[in-house]
């Protein structure tokens, strides 16, 4: 076996071992090569488990965190799908090969800029990466089927709760910003919302307002 196929090997295995058993997130997760969006000095840990700091003083998400987040979404192929926190661009990657359209919203332009080189490198089209502060949530392509959430908020923030459709599901880390938080998944049902914890996580805050870079 190649070197690559071998890390690539024990990347799946990773994500098995610690809860992403649907198939379909799998095979994105192994389509979409992580160490695509990871540079310079920590390029070699690209396939470990584990969260990598980014430009802007940000993270890319552990490896297993993005599987488990993308399987409580439950996306599937009809799904317009937004992004809060694109980051890398990794976990957008990823859900551009499960739903027909992903739009994500970073507050930092440099990442946003980034990302989207990354998408194009790629051949992702079916995503649109926005400079914004995602806390709104984008009004003029709402409702959205699923929302994820890739920074921690004090509560799951008013604006999105408003934009998910009636039959949505919305996954988004809750707790202050430097203690562990609860991952949280919300189903919007006809007469409101349904919540459930899922598990402890640690993210960087959701912060209002657009980044200095
Ligand atoms: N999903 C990313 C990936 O795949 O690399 C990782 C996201 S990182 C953990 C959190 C991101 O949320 C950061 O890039 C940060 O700039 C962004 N962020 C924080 N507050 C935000 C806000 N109000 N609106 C948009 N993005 C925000």
């Amino acid at each position: 076996m190649t070197e690559d196929a071998e890390r690539k090997m024990r990347f799946l295995f990773a994500l098995r071992s610690q809860g992403v058993t649907d198939a379909r997130v799998l095979s994105a997760m192994e389509r979409i090569d992580r160490g695509a969006f990871v540079t310079g000095l920590f390029a070699e840990r690209a396939y470990d488990d584990t969260p990598l700091p980014i430009s802007c003083g940000q993270t890319i998400s552990q490896p297993s965190v993005v599987g488990l987040m993308t399987q409580a979404l439950e996306v599937t192929p009809r799904d317009k799908v937004l992004e809060v926190g694109t980051g890398s661009g990794y976990q957008a990657a990823v859900l551009s090969l499960l739903a027909r359209r992903v739009y994500t919203v970073d507050r930092h332009r440099r990442l946003v800029r980034e990302a989207e080189a990354r998408f194009a490198a790629l051949g992702l089209a079916n995503i649109t990466a926005i400079v914004g502060d995602g806390s709104r949530g984008l009004p003029d392509q709402a409702p959205f089927d699923r929302i994820l959430v890739t920074a921690a908020a004090e509560d799951p923030p008013g604006p999105l709760l408003a934009q998910l459709r009636e039959g949505g599901i919305m996954i988004v880390p809750v707790g202050q910003s430097d203690t562990v938080q609860s991952l949280i998944k919300v189903r919007r049902g006809p007469d409101g919302f349904d919540y459930e914890e899922l598990r402890p996580v640690r993210f960087v805050p959701l912060i209002e307002g657009l980044g200095q870079d």
